[in-house]
């Protein structure tokens, strides 16, 4: 086995997975309490009667293509939200163990966390610094209650990527010590490669890669956990038997082929440009204090009086974020970069709160 794995949970590596109906598509379908018959209308390949594969092989092998790893080192699951819970039910002693996390940042690695009675300790970001990441005050904190680290680059909801040496300074101070987890949601917006080339030298490192950004495919509620192939198969112990819908995984499969994926490249050019123009636009506001650069599909607004910029949205049909209670964001909203048109009307609406010309 290997060493970061004897910092998951002992009864989780002892555990015996649910034996699942046999994954036999060459024989006929009696060993799964299924109807033979579909639902009239039915027009999915797999037929809804049936329960899906798990780990359905042709969209790991897929996805594995799609993400430059190997197929082992692949868990498909519904979204990253998924692939988070995971990671904490598979490491985390409730009452005994800790994540880190470095707020500002995503919700649910500490929700997560919670859920499963974990201690959540916090590093802030260093907001100074365009809020980076402060890796020797993550190291100060590690002790051995810590189990995982998350980091989200680029980092929502500040937008910016984090420093990757920083990141892989993290796994090599922490190997055999502490997981890290590094949230890979936005990357495909960033000037930056992933840090999967970084899987085979650190076998602390996770990197959770999503559908629902890129790809334009939230609603599916696909993600992929990447990992050492000893981690994936403790992780595939502990999710659902049957844990993505056979219209997710016929989706993914069909939006994420070579000619989606050409598409969604010339999208994602397309909001980085519209990034650029909207964040552009904001900052000559007068309600717009500051806009901090962006490495992701959207972006931070600091505003002069942030309940007016809601309202004044919402006045021309747009509703947009407001993190005010997160650490360090007192002040700021998070935009999504949209079409041309809506990324247009907002910044028209935000100036006519004021009279300003946009
Ligand atoms: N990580 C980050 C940083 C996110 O912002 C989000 C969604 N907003 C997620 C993970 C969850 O994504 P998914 O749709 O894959 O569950």
């Amino acid at each position: 086995m290997i060493n970061i794995l004897l910092r998951a949970r002992p009864d989780i590596l002892a555990l015996q997975p649910y034996q699942h109906a046999a994954w036999e598509p060459s024989l006929e379908r009696m060993h799964a309490n299924e109807m033979p018959w579909r639902a009239e209308g039915d027009s999915t390949c797999a037929g809804l009667n049936r329960y899906p594969e798990p780990q359905p092989a042709e969209l790991v092998n897929h996805l594995a293509e799609l993400y430059s790893v190997k197929p082992d080192n692949v868990l498909v699951g519904r979204g990253s939200d998924e692939g988070i819970d995971l990671l904490v039910r598979t490491f985390c002693r409730a009452g005994q163990d800790s994540v880190v996390i470095c707020p500002p940042t995503f919700g649910m690695y500490k929700v997560s966390a919670r859920i499963q009675g974990a201690n959540v300790i916090e590093v802030p970001l260093i907001k100074e610094q365009g809020f980076a990441l402060d890796a020797p005050a993550i190291l100060a904190v590690c002790n051995d209650a810590v189990k995982l680290v998350f980091v989200c680059t680029p980092n929502n909801p500040t937008g910016n990527a984090l420093d990757p040496a920083a990141i892989e300074s993290l796994c090599r101070q922490l190997t055999d010590r502490a997981v890290v987890v590094v949230d890979e949601a936005y990357i495909e917006f960033a000037n930056l490669p992933s840090m999967r080339v970084l899987l085979e030298r650190y076998q602390n490192l996770v990197i959770l890669r999503t559908l629902s950004k890129a790809y334009a495919l939230a609603g599916s509620r696909c993600g992929a956990v990447l990992a050492h192939s000893e981690i994936i198969d403790v992780l595939a112990r502990v999710i659902t038997p049957y844990a993505l819908p056979t219209q997710t995984i016929e989706s993914v499969l069909k939006f994420t082929d070579a000619a989606h994926v050409q598409q969604a490249s010339q999208r994602i050019a397309e909001i980085r440009a519209e990034r650029a123009r909207m964040s552009e636009q904001l900052v000559r506001l007068p309600l717009v204090r500051k806009v901090w650069p962006s490495d992701s599909n959207f972006v931070l607004v600091d505003c002069v009086d942030a309940d007016r910029v809601l309202r004044s949205a919402a006045k021309v049909g747009l509703i947009i974020r407001d993190p005010r209670s997160q650490l360090g964001l007192a002040t700021c909203l998070r935009i999504s970069v949209g079409s041309p048109e809506q990324n247009d009307r907002l910044v028209r609406g935000i100036a006519q709160a004021t009279g300003a010309a946009a």
